[in-house]
Parts: C-alpha cells; sequence; structure tokens
C-alpha cells in the first residue's frame, strides 16, 4: 500500500482520491478550504454540467494536443459518466449532448463524492493550505498546520479563476520548484466588456444569436448560441466559447436573429417605422433600442443581422470559469507524472489545458484524474 498525497479536494483531486482508494492505496487529500468541491458544486449554474457526449480534443486548447487526445480516448466522456454512477446517481444529456445528473444539482455530486470516501476511508485535512513540498526519498509536505510524508503526490490545486473557490494561482509555484515552467495564464470562460453606451438599455435581454470575432476585418471565430446583454458588455454561453479567441480591439458581431435572412426580415418589416417595427420580431426591450438607433430600413436589418460591438476587454479571473494556460503538459509523461520529478503528478485544471462551455472542463478533470491515478498505480 502507498502512501499518496492529493493536494486539493476540487474535482480532479476528488476523483482521484477515489480512483486510488478504490485501487487499495493509503489516500489523504490536503485541501486549503473548509469544504471539498466548491466549484463543482457551483458548475453549470448550479446543475451540474460533468461532461460532453460530443468529446474530442478539437474543444480543447493545449500546448500538447496528441497527447490529450491520447488521454481523451482513454478516458472520455462514457467513462466519466460510468465512473460517477459507480457512486450513485443517474447521469443523462441533454439534446445539445451536455451530460447532467437527473436530479440537475451539482452539489448532490459533491455528496455522492463524500458519501464515497468516507466508505473508502480517505482521510480529509481541511484548512490545509500546502506551502511547500521536498523530496528525499519520500516527499515532506509543509502545509499551514503541519507537515505529513508522502510516497506519492497528486498536484490537483487548480489554477487562478474564480478565486473565491480557494484557486489564486499560488499553488503553480510548488510545481515551479521541482522545475517546471509555466505558460501564459489569461482567463477563460468569461464575459466580454464592451462600450457600455453601446449596450445601454439592453441589459438582462438574452438571445439566441450567432456571434462572430472579428480580427480586423477577419473573421476569427463563430458560434451560435446564448448571448445575454450586461451594464457595460455582452455574456451567455456563445460569449463564454468566444473568450477564448476574443482580443482587447477585435469586435464581435452579432447576428441577432441568426434562422432569418435579410431579405426575409426586410420584408417582414416591410414600410413600418417606429419603435415597434420588430414587434414579434426580438424581444419588444431589444427591439425598441435598435429601432430607435437606426434612421434608415438599411441600418435597421443591419444592425439586427450585424450589431457590432468592440471588445475592450474581459472581466477578468475572478469572474472567469477557467484558467486558460497552466503548467505544459508536455511537461508531464503519458500519465501525468512530471517529468522532472519522479513521483510528483498533477491533475486538473493546473494542467495547461482548458476546454469550451459545455462540459469539457470538468471532463479534463475526470480524464486527467484517472490518468494520474492509474500512472500513481502502476509504479
Ligand atoms: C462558476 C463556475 C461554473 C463552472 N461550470 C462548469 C461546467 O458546468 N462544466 C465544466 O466542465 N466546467 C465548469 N467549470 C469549470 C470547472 O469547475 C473546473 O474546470 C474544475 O472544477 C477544475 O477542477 P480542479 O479540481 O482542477 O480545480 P478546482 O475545482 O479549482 O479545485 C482545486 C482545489 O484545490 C484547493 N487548493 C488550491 N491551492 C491549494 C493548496 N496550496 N493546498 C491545498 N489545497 C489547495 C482549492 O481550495 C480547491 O478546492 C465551472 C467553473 C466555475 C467557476
Amino acid at each position: 500500500m502507498q502512501k499518496i498525497s492529493v493536494i486539493g479536494g476540487g474535482a480532479a483531486g476528488l476523483a482521484c482520491a477515489v480512483m486510488l482508494a478504490r485501487a487499495g492505496e493509503e489516500v489523504t487529500i490536503l485541501e486549503r478550504g473548509d469544504r471539498l468541491g466548491r466549484k463543482l458544486a457551483a458548475s453549470g449554474n448550479g446543475q451540474g454540467n460533468v461532461t460532453n457526449v460530443h468529446m474530442d480534443a478539437s474543444h480543447y486548447f493545449t500546448d500538447d494536443p496528441k497527447h490529450l487526445a491520447r488521454a481523451l480516448s482513454r478516458f472520455g466522456s462514457r467513462e466519466t459518466a460510468n465512473f460517477l454512477s459507480s457512486m450513485g446517481g443517474i447521469f443523462l444529456p441533454d439534446a445539445r449532448g451536455r451530460v447532467y445528473p437527473a436530479g440537475r444539482q451539482a452539489s448532490a455530486i459533491v455528496d455522492l463524492f463524500r458519501r464515497e470516501l468516507e466508505r473508502l476511508g480517505v482521510k480529509v485535512i481541511f484548512q490545509a493550505r500546502v506551502e511547500d513540498i521536498s523530496y528525499r526519498n519520500s516527499f515532506k509536505l509543509t502545509y499551514k498546520e503541519g507537515t505529513m510524508s508522502a510516497d506519492k503526490v497528486i498536484l490537483c490545486a487548480g489554477g487562478c479563476a474564480a478565486e473565491h473557490f480557494g484557486t489564486d494561482g499560488t499553488a503553480y509555484a510548488l510545481a515551479q520548484k521541482f522545475g517546471h515552467s509555466l505558460t501564459p495564464l489569461r482567463p477563460a470562460l468569461v464575459r466580454l466588456k464592451s462600450d457600455p453606451a453601446l449596450v445601454k438599455g439592453l441589459r438582462g435581454i438574452r438571445i439566441d444569436g450567432a456571434l462572430t470575432v472579428l480580427h480586423g476585418a477577419e473573421p476569427r471565430f463563430g458560434v451560435r448560441g446564448d448571448i445575454l446583454f450586461t451594464e457595460n458588455g455582452v455574456s451567455g454561453d456563445a460569449v463564454f466559447r468566444a473568450s477564448s479567441y476574443a482580443e482587447k480591439g477585435d469586435t464581435l458581431e452579432l447576428d441577432l436573429l441568426p434562422d432569418v435572412s435579410a431579405e426575409a426580415l426586410r420584408a417582414a418589416i416591410g414600410g413600418r417605422t417606429g419603435e415597434d417595427a420588430l414587434l414579434c420580431i426580438l424581444p419588444n426591450g431589444l427591439g425598441r433600442v435598435l429601432c430607435r438607433r437606426a434612421e434608415s430600413l438599411d441600418a435597421l436589418v443591419s444592425l439586427v443581422k450585424a450589431f457590432r460591438l468592440p471588445v475592450l476587454g474581459d472581466c477578468g479571473f475572478r469572474e472567469a470559469q477557467v484558467t486558460k494556460g497552466g503548467i505544459p503538459l508536455s511537461e508531464t509523461k503519458e500519465e501525468l507524472e512530471s517529468k522532472y520529478q519522479k513521483g510528483l503528478f498533477f491533475a486538473g485544471e493546473i494542467l495547461n489545458v482548458d476546454g469550451e462551455c459545455g462540459g469539457y472542463n470538468l471532463q479534463w478533470a475526470f480524464t486527467s484524474a484517472f490518468l494520474a491515478a492509474a500512472g500513481v498505480k502502476s509504479c
């Protein structure tokens, strides 16, 4: 029996701990907060979008796409659903392939993990922020209230998105101490800021639109989905996905009525002018604002089909769902063991892998947990 320390009790750490304890290893989770799985419990608007049936490496950003593709082929969405339901519960896809617990409650997934950890006798130490790891024959971990030794360590301490869940980016230093580098970090799956004057009066309006990121005149990325107007920009699934491609200085071009051609729209408006020209075409609030702004029929059609917003930036790590960047995947072996320190493994968001909106990030947490657990068991 090996003595394993898992640093971080988020999605990756919890999955790793269960997989290793099931294999008979002695596992301890060191968690800096006072609760397990806080981010997991908040995921998918509280409903827990754990994976997606449309699963392959094209939905991810990483420095090592081939490594990632091999990882997903070993533990993909089916394996995630099977693993989670092995603890109890039913996991089902919606029409867009996003997989949720049938009860649509993310916090219940954390409860599943808690019950399983208890059954397996996994020790959890709370308020244990690991500040140092050293290695001499075995690992020595120093945390706020004490020290502990371990044969193997799995670093699952997350990135720097959503600091209020316990992830402020300080854990990268634990890996850097062993010679690991860090790719540039950036917030991802985050609201985008634009000129407040251009979205004035639109706050809270949500549409199913098409969004194109324009870099100069060149389209960089296009997506169809939820777009929500905020007081200073846009949010929603489509915007989160576009946030990985959009930079300050780019333009978002929104087609607010993607299923209707410009000609059909023109015909539907007919000769009407005034604030109600878009009644039953767009939500009333949005229609009224556009009608007020347009000086001609052509201008109105173009506002609806190509509403342009300059990108002034994003809303930062605090609001981001994930971190783009991290410890390079290429600095790990096939099963996520450090290439620089034997016995040190990684899993989850701390690595340079981030996915699109729709369950891809939790899938990475579970895939990487599986690989790290397999690596620990085999060496
Ligand atoms: C609001 C929100 C909604 C989301 N919704 C979805 C979704 O629906 N689907 C999806 O796929 N993804 C979603 N994500 C992203 C997903 O939750 C994360 O990618 C995933 O939780 C990362 O798992 P992790 O275990 O790597 O890190 P985390 O879940 O961040 O866990 C890291 C843990 O490590 C602990 N820790 C940090 N440093 C230390 C230290 N030095 N010592 C000890 N412990 C430490 C932290 O307290 C934390 O508990 C969402 C994220 C947010 C913020």
